[in-house]
């Protein structure tokens, strides 16, 4: 009686439903790192993936977690996978049982004294899984230079996920633009915060966000130093978050100190801010005498507390930009 339906029951233990992915209208593909503390969504580009990509290991662009192929599926794309798959097997099993209960009707004899036949509600159901669909598209497109993949992101990423290459030069691009994005959205924050926590809030938060961007000025030019550097010879300690101390160091490699790209009064403006961000860091911004002696220009007298302005993070970006171009050329030359 059951005839088509245990049939299809076989049929599915061995042919696993299978729910394909769109990608997206610039033909990527949405990925999520399975790391439970990362998450990260991005996008590879679809023909990269099955022709780059390698099955044994994907990198995420955020945190360099290292998995196989198959483990990178959105957790979207899983609850669509298994919402249709379901969707697939309760079709098939419907429609087996159609067919049984045609069969089985059709198969009564005419004119019997007792007649039965077989009823399945509803008619005919899909057996064919619809595609997950794909998220919006990313803005940010990066191809690795290492390997050529092409993907996508939100916001920014350190790692290629074909290859797990650290692009240093991308990182330290990346850093410095989101040091302008900050610095150009102090404005706006501070009128957010005037209107939901007050003016003393808004102040206080927006004077340290400035402060922050000289750290984050000088971590990043560091960070960029030590990856170009490492083919170079040891690098003592922190030596790349003092200026003298690094262009000596790039002087012993490669033959050019920062002199070389930077003019001296840029270099006088450059060192000022290094010293005023390591006051940030270890006087909380108050001027001690070691600050005096180091700075060869000097507007502060001892016990005042040091301002960051606009201009003097237009400085430090327009020096960090100009040092990391010609470190680049010249690495790459010698
Ligand atoms: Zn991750
Ligand atoms: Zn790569």
């Amino acid at each position: 009686m059951f005839e088509d339906l245990i049939k299809e029951l076989e049929r599915m233990g061995s042919q696993p439903v299978s729910v394909p992915i769109d990608s997206d209208e610039q033909g990527y593909i949405d990925k999520q790192c399975p790391s439970e503390e990362c998450g990260f969504l991005f996008k590879v580009n679809e023909e990269d993936w099955a022709k780059i990509f390698k099955d044994k290991a994907v990198w995420c662009p955020l945190c360099r977690h290292e998995a196989p192929a198959d483990q990178w599926f959105t957790v979207e794309q899983v609850e669509h996978a298994k919402a249709e798959a379901l969707a697939v097997i309760e079709g098939k099993i419907n429609n087996a049982m159609q067919s049984d209960a045609r069969r089985f009707n059709s198969r009564q004899p005419r004119n019997s004294f007792i007649s039965m036949s077989m009823k399945v509600q509803g008619g005919m159901k899909r057996t064919h899984a619809i595609p997950a669909k794909a998220a919006e598209a990313m803005q940010l497109k990066i191809t690795c230079e290492e390997c050529k993949a092409h993907f996508a992101v939100i916001g920014s990423a350190y790692f290629c996920p074909a290859c797990g290459h650290n692009s240093v030069t991308r990182t330290y691009a990346d850093s410095l633009r989101k040091i302008r994005v900050k610095k150009d959205s102090v404005g706006v924050i501070r009128q957010a915060l005037i209107e939901s926590a007050g003016k003393d809030e808004a102040e206080l938060t927006c004077r340290s966000l400035v402060e922050t961007c000289i750290s984050d000025g000088v971590v990043a030019f560091q960070k960029y130093c030590e990856g170009l550097y490492f083919t170079y010879g040891k690098i003592p300690f922190n030596a790349f978050q003092r200026l003298e101390h690094g262009s000596d160091l790039w002087y012993q490699a490669i033959q050019k100190g920062y002199e070389t790209w930077l003019t001296s009064e840029e270099l006088i403006e450059l060192n000022v801010l290094y010293q005023k961000r390591h006051i940030l860091a270890h006087n909380e911004g108050i001027v001690d005498a070691n600050y005096i002696n180091n700075t060869k220009v000097n507007n502060y007298k001892i016990g005042q507390r040091i301002v960051i302005s606009d201009k003097d993070i237009d400085i430090l970006l327009n020096c960090l930009e100009k040092l990391g171009n010609g470190l680049k050329e010249a690495c790459e030359i010698v």
